[in-house]
């Protein structure tokens, strides 16, 4: 992350915010090169794109290609390795008819430079006062669940270093893959009321943001969490608005606790992972011939019983639910 005040060193940066751009401006570095044009085109509301961007160049353009727009910045090793602004052409001629103020231009580099301060005065400051900073700032009210999938994943996973408890953790993932916080929580222990309580507070948050309806929730089967979920308040028509899905790994996990045996739990990963119903059925087709093998050699009152059957195990699993 970028910490704003090695940015603007004053008489480096000839560039200020309020300022267009203009040959012969001339920033500390690159982080200031770019972060000038996001400021830029935040408070102008338009948006642009990288047309390329090397260690010792940046070109930026409109994002509408009618509009010319453009800027282009170099290091100046001679001028101890300043940026400076080699060429301009400005001010935008496109019109920002329907452009949403959401902060699009904003990468997540720039907001946490900008709310950065506040949470180092107070790191509990909710979601809605760092929002606040961005839109007083930049009157653009940024978006953030609101751009990824309505998938939801959630775990838990113990501490082992100076403090005991469990880490409990909840995100998002958006078009690019890119894996986004959405929540996170210490708590004592994994049990049903502490799950209750950190869901509680993720679902409240998460209606400040999106319609709290069609949102897929994927975790570990901890019954705590699926307990908590069926309670969440239902559609008009009685219906639950909140899908849960168990995780794949934590399912052939779990299948390996019982069975202990890396070459099933390979072969129930791969059964999950196939996308063709033909393949699934013929992956499971071996899990099921195991279990047959096994069953020769063990007595039908055996109170150990499930233990050799790795392929009734999975097929109880709510096999739609694998994700
Ligand atoms: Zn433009």
């Amino acid at each position: 992350m970028v910490d704003p005040s090695r940015l603007q060193i004053t008489f480096v940066s000839t560039w200020e915010d309020g300022m267009h751009f203009s040959k012969g401006l001339t920033f500390a570095n690159k982080e200031a090169v770019k972060r000038a044009l996001i400021i830029y085109a935040a408070k102008d509301n338009r948006n642009f794109i990288v047309r390329r961007s090397t260690k010792t160049k940046l070109c930026d353009a409109c994002v509408n290609t009618n509009c010319k727009w453009y800027v282009r910045a170099f290091m100046k090793a001679k001028l101890s390795g300043l940026w400076m602004v080699t060429s301009y052409v400005g001010p935008h001629s496109c019109v920002p008819f329907g452009m949403r103020r959401d902060g699009k231009m904003m990468d997540s580099n720039f907001v946490a430079s900008e709310i950065v301060g506040k949470l180092r005065q107070n790191h509990t400051a909710r979601i809605d006062e760092l929002w606040e900073i961005i839109h007083t700032k930049y009157n653009h009210k940024l978006s953030y669940y609101k751009y990824c999938r309505p998938v939801i994943s959630i775990d838990g996973t113990h501490l082992y270093g100076k403090y005991r408890g469990v880490l409990m953790i909840a995100m998002a993932t958006d078009a690019n893959q890119k894996v986004l916080p959405l929540a996170f929580a210490v708590v004592d222990k994994e049990s049903g009321a502490s799950w209750g309580w950190f869901l509680e507070c993720l679902r409240i948050s998460i209606e400040h943001v999106i319609p709290n309806e069609g949102i897929c929730i994927i975790f570990d089967r901890h019954k705590g969490i699926k307990c908590v979920i069926a309670e969440w308040p239902r559609g008009e028509d009685g219906n639950l608005q909140v899908f849960h899905r168990y995780c794949l790994r934590h399912v052939a996990s779990n299948f390996n606790t019982h069975f202990d045996d890396p070459s099933l739990k390979a072969l129930a990963l791969k059964a999950g992972h196939a996308t063709h119903e033909a393949k699934f059925e013929s992956i499971m087709q071996t899990i099921k011939d195991v279990e047959i093998n096994a069953l020769r050699s063990v007595q039908p009152d055996d109170s150990h019983i499930a233990r050799y059957m790795p392929y009734t195990y999975l097929m109880s699993e709510d096999l739609d639910k694998w994700t």
